[in-house]
């Protein structure tokens, strides 16, 4: 995977109904809603680790059908902790199918991590859709993040045949430090965070169910469940985003609606980063092409 080409990611996302997106090149799925292996046919047995934010049926309701045609001992399906529904759907999901085994349904706590590769993780993040004491969180984001070793600032600007000796002697873990970089960010169903966690991600994928803040009322627990487009877009402006992909909407929305608000609110915050959109009804297919 190389720093400069794109991720291919297909994804499906209408509120309400069915959200998943997978990312090709880290062999993931995230959220698994209704018409997930219908979308992908063949390329859902790419799949190998699964991530689910949140046990909200239209995040999750393909799992069935995907683990039936899927199922092996390199899948893994991995989910928030303390969401009953899951341990019950692979105990049905076991019986309904009983000649499907070898999937590893995983449970994540906030702040857990999946090693996708050497240098490369998923990162489990609380979110607040669904509101919980800390240590019991239900709803989750996810980051994947490259990590890399740099040299500490102190030894920066030192001649190449000192760091050599300092290697040697001391070791690399000693004279270098971890480095994270967002590759991606994934919302999963939440309102926006304005406490820097995005900062820099290459893609962010958000979820925008309504248009504007304005349309839900002060008391609605929509409110502090989904984010609105303005918040998205006002956020996303400060957090140095490489590409945002907006998905989620709610289908009270004509697709003119969205990108007419999509244009007005790229115009008020400045934004100069592309913004993909992942229309209600509508499969988007390799999502960042042309970003
Ligand atoms: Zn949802």
């Amino acid at each position: 995977m190389s720093p400069t080409k794109p991720l291919t990611i297909t994804g499906y996302s209408t509120a309400l109904f069915s959200t998943w997106y997978f990312i090709d090149e880290l062999a993931c799925l995230f959220d698994c809603g209704d018409g997930m292996s219908a979308g992908l046919l063949q390329k859902s047995r790419k799949i190998r680790h699964v991530f689910i934010s949140h046990a909200d049926r239209d995040h999750l309701a393909g799992l069935l059908q995907f683990n039936q045609l899927n199922a092996r001992p390199e899948l893994s399906i991995h989910f928030p902790r303390h969401c009953g529904s899951f341990p019950a759907l692979a105990a049905f999901s076991g019986k309904f199918d009983p000649q499907v085994t070898g999937t590893k349904w995983l449970p994540l706590d906030p702040g857990d991590e999946v090693q996708l590769r050497a240098d490369l993780v998923v990162r489990a993040v609380a979110n607040r859709h669904i509101e919980s004491v800390p240590s019991r969180s239900k709803s989750l984001s996810y980051f994947v993040e490259a990590i890399s070793r740099k040299l500490k600032p102190e030894h920066l600007g030192k001649p190449g045949d000192v760091i050599a000796a300092l290697r040697s002697q001391k070791g690399e873990r000693a004279i270098t430090e971890e480095h994270r970089r967002i590759k991606l960010a994934f919302s999963g169903d939440t309102p926006i965070e304005t406490d820097g966690r995005y900062d820099d991600a290459e893609v962010l994928i958000h979820e925008s169910t309504f248009l504007s803040s304005d349309e839900i009322a002060a008391d609605d627990p929509c409110l502090i469940r989904h984010s609105a487009l303005d918040q998205v877009m006002e956020m996303a402006s400060n957090s140095r985003i490489g590409t945002l992909i907006l998905g989620h909407f709610s289908t009270r929305y004509h697709d003119h609606q969205i990108l007419e608000a999509i244009d007005r609110l790229r115009e008020r915050y400045k934004i100069e980063f592309p913004i993909k959109v992942v229309l209600p009804g509508q499969i988007g297919r390799d999502v960042l092409a042309d970003a």
